[in-house]
C-alpha cells in the first residue's frame, strides 16, 4: 500500500514528464476508481499546461494553468507507468503529453481516485478541509498543541489524519520506535522534549524513505517504467518475534484494528 513516501517519488517521477507540458489528450478508460470521475475531465484538461507538482499527505497534486487542480490518490495499489508498450485491463486513466510521452493510472484494486479541484478552493475541498498539517516540517510545540487532553494512544492518534496529514502504520511504528516511546502512551502525558525527539524521528523515517524512492527513479524513464514502489527496510515494521539491537525482541499488538510493531524494552 502507498504511503506518503512512495507518492513524493510518484510526484518527483511524473514532475520529469509532466513539469510545463501540455496534455494533448487523455482518456478515461472506465466511469470511476473508488468513486465517479469527474465528467468534464477531458474537457478541463486537454490543451491545458500542467505548471506544478505536488503532495498533499498522501494525495499527488497536479495544478494547470487553467486553475485546475488534478488529484489523484494510489489506494492500495495504484501506480503511474510510464510510456507503457501496451495497455492492460488496470490501465484506467491515460495521459498523453505534447512531446508523445504516455502516462497510465494502473490501479487494480481501484481503492484510488482522481478529482479535479480548483486551485484556490484546494483548502476547502472536502477530503482536505480537516487535514492536519504534514509532518515533513511540523512544529513539536504544534504537536504538542494538537495531543493536549487526548488520552487515545499515541499510535492511534498519530494515525488521525485531522492531527497530523501523510503518516501510515508503518512509518508511525518506526518513529515512535526511533524516538523510544511506548506506542499505548497516552498522547496527551507525553512532554514537549520528547516530542521533539518523535517529530524528528518522523521526519527521519520519512526523508530517508524518500531518499530510497528518489534512488529508483533513475530507471523510470524506460520504457515500461513504473512509479512509486520500491524495496524498504524497518526496524520493528513487520519484524515480529525478531531481534531488536537491544538484545530484546520485536512484539505486535493490535490498536485500531491494526497491527503494531514495537520494542518493549526500548520504548516506554
Ligand atoms: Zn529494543
Amino acid at each position: 500500500m502507498p504511503e506518503l513516501p512512495e507518492v513524493e517519488t510518484t510526484v518527483r517521477g511524473l514532475s520529469r514528464v509532466l513539469k510545463d507540458r501540455r496534455v494533448d489528450a487523455i482518456e478515461a478508460r472506465r466511469p470511476d476508481l473508488r468513486r465517479a470521475l469527474p465528467n468534464d475531465l477531458g474537457q478541463r484538461l486537454t490543451g491545458a499546461r500542467v505548471i506544478a507538482l505536488r503532495r498533499r499527505a498522501k494525495y499527488g497534486l497536479l495544478d494547470t494553468d487553467r486553475g485546475d487542480t488534478l488529484v489523484f490518490h494510489l489506494g492500495m495499489s495504484g501506480h503511474w507507468r510510464i510510456d507503457p508498450s501496451e495497455l492492460g485491463k488496470h490501465d484506467h486513466f491515460i495521459m498523453v503529453t505534447d512531446e508523445g510521452r504516455r502516462l497510465a493510472l494502473n490501479d487494480a484494486r481501484r481503492f484510488g481516485s482522481l478529482d479535479l479541484v480548483s486551485t484556490n478552493e484546494l483548502d476547502e475541498w472536502p477530503p482536505f478541509k480537516a487535514l492536519g498539517p504534514e509532518p515533513l516540517g511540523l512544529d513539536p510545540a504544534e504537536l504538542k498543541r494538537r495531543l493536549a487532553g487526548r488520552t487515545a494512544a499515541i499510535k492511534l492518534l498519530l494515525l488521525d489524519q485531522t492531527i497530523i496529514a501523510g503518516l501510515g502504520n508503518i512509518y508511525v511504528c518506526e518513529a515512535l520506535y526511533r524516538a523510544q516511546i511506548h506506542p499505548r502512551r497516552s498522547g496527551g502525558s507525553i512532554s514537549l522534549e520528547r516530542l521533539k525527539r518523535l517529530v524528528s524521528a518522523i521526519g527521519d523515517v520519512l526523508s530517508e524513505a524518500i531518499a530510497a524512492g528518489g534512488s529508483t527513479l533513475r530507471n523510470f524513464a524506460s520504457p515500461d517504467g513504473e512509479l512509486g514502489y520500491f524495496p524498504k527496510s524497518f526496524a520493528v515494521y513487520d519484524r515480529e518475534g525478531q531481534p531488536c539491537g537491544c538484545g530484546g525482541k520485536v512484539r505486535r499488538i493490535v490498536q485500531g484494528g491494526r497491527s503494531t510493531f514495537y520494542c518493549p524494552s526500548c520504548q516506554h
